[in-house]
């Protein structure tokens, strides 16, 4: 077997983990939204990093709901880079979806649904549900054994409050939850009536089976004030396209897992609008608006971003983070030219975020971080031509080297990543720039 072979046998999980950006934790900034020089994962862009922490702050506290926002910048400049670190700073409360522009041409449904889908991801929704609790001290448990095959267990429990002891059957569940709480007589425990879950709150001196030396049952001792029944507040966060899908007729909840969710029928929509702005008059759901971020953002064409001008305009709408490398350019659709392939009317509403070519020593940083991020030993003069490479080519060339040339050094058994390996690695993958070249070079070879 060869060492490739071996090394991904051996520690798959962690040839999986890593990704194009894979070592980016967050946007690195401090208490105060200033971006640290390096933190996080991200390195220099300190103006873009601190103008997507704002973003982030506003999109937190809910203020920015329907509002685009372009990150625009030259080729492998961190875009997308910030745009995970912006998914990462929200945190898994808030839904982020991401996407590329050129995605939605090979869907099997029509451009405008999948962009509609997209957009429902990317909004949360709160459902608030009360449940009745029960709260008081364990008087007595009583569990009867197994009955043999069934694996069920019953049993009763006697609850005392302060004012008065009420017995509750118990199901299987239950009885599961008071093993593994380990709860006896005189603890005070709470039973979630609609999950089933207990837990367990302190212990009363009441009934405590405990004796003192003396031989003598401890002091009785009121139990805490208890009400028989609470009634507490349960909070389920779904995003509006997992209601869609869940009632939508033609697919169900299952499509959830498949992914195959088909196109869903717009009065299906309707009637979900309807019932979560009458569930938000009545305080029982709140809307929690996301992010979608569309990468590639000129691949989109004129029926696009029409539709997404209309949708940003709708009560319920999530922030759209959209990406792109183009600069003056036709907008896909139309014989229109217009700044980065975008129409007018839709940049006129966006805040254009800009990302900036890198230093050599910021490229050099992040070289460093992605070869930890890749368990890659280099030597500094290899890392110091990776780098000049990455500055005559691009960054993210220099880095898809870090990979071949780490695997090049390993099969010849090498402690480190020498320059003689990225050499080899830089002769055997060409870049944009050398392809270019050699195909116009040869062209008349290549068929037509
Ligand atoms: P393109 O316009 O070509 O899509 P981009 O601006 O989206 O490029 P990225 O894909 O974010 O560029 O960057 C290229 C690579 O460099 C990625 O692996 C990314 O994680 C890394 N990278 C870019 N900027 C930074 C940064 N400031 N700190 C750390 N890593 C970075």
């Amino acid at each position: 077997m060869g060492d490739i072979e071996k090394l991904e046998v051996r520690d798959p999980a962690r040839v999986e983990r890593i990704g194009a950006h894979s070592h980016i934790r967050g946007l690195g900034l401090d208490d105060v939204l200033e971006a640290r020089a390096v933190s996080q994962g991200m390195v220099g862009q300190k103006d873009a990093r601190r103008a997507a922490g704002i973003v982030v702050q506003m999109v937190r506290e809910g203020k920015i709901a329907g509002r685009c926002i372009l990150l625009s910048g030259e080729p492998s400049t961190g875009k997308t880079a910030i745009a995970v670190a912006m998914a990462q700073a929200l945190g898994s409360e808030t839904p982020f979806t991401s996407m590329s522009g050129s995605e939605i041409f090979s869907l099997e449904m029509s451009k405008t649904e999948a962009l509609a889908q997209a957009l429902r991801k990317s909004i949360g929704v709160r459902i608030k549900e009360e449940t009745e609790i029960i709260e008081g001290e364990v008087v007595e448990i009583q569990i009867d054994r197994p009955a043999t095959g069934t694996g069920q267990k019953v049993g009763k429990v006697t609850l005392k409050t302060t004012e008065m002891e009420t017995n509750y059957d118990l199901g299987n569940k239950i009885i599961e939850c008071f093993m593994k709480e380990k709860i006896q007589a005189g603890d005070i425990i709470t039973i979630d009536k609609a999950s089933g879950k207990v837990s367990k709150l302190g212990r009363s001196f009441t009934r405590s089976r405990d004796y003192d030396a003396t031989g003598a049952q401890t002091r009785f001792v009121q139990c805490p004030e208890g009400e028989l029944q609470k009634r507490k507040e349960v909070v389920h966060t779904v995003t509006l396209h997992e209601i869609d899908v869940i009632n939508s007729r033609t697919h169900g909840f299952l499509a959830l897992f498949s992914g195959d969710t088909g196109e869903i029928n717009q009065e299906v929509r309707d009637q979900i609008n309807g019932k979560i702005s009458e569930w938000r008059e009545e305080g029982k759901a709140e809307i929690n608006p996301g992010v979608l971020f569309i990468d590639e953002a000129h691949m989109l064409d004129i029926e696009c971003f029409s539709f997404l001008n209309r949708a940003l305009e709708q009560d319920m709408s999530p922030v759209v983070i959209m990406a792109t490398n183009r600069g003056i350019t036709k907008i896909r659709g139309t014989i229109y030219q217009s700044p980065h392939g975008i129409p007018i009317d839709l940049l006129d509403r966006m805040i254009i975020i800009r990302t900036v070519p890198y230093a050599e020593e910021e490229i050099k940083e992040i070289l460093k971080i992605r070869c930890e991020e890749e368990d890659c030993q280099m030597h500094p003069d290899a890392l110091a031509i990776l780098t000049k490479i990455a500055t005559t080519t691009s960054l993210r060339y220099a880095i898809q080297l870090i990979t071949t040339s780490n695997l090049v050094s390993r099969r010849r058994k090498a402690p480190e990543v020498t320059t003689s390996d990225v050499k080899k690695v830089y002769e055997l993958f060409l870049d944009e720039q050398r392809s270019s070249r050699i195909l116009k070079e040869f062209q008349k070879e290549y068929l037509f």
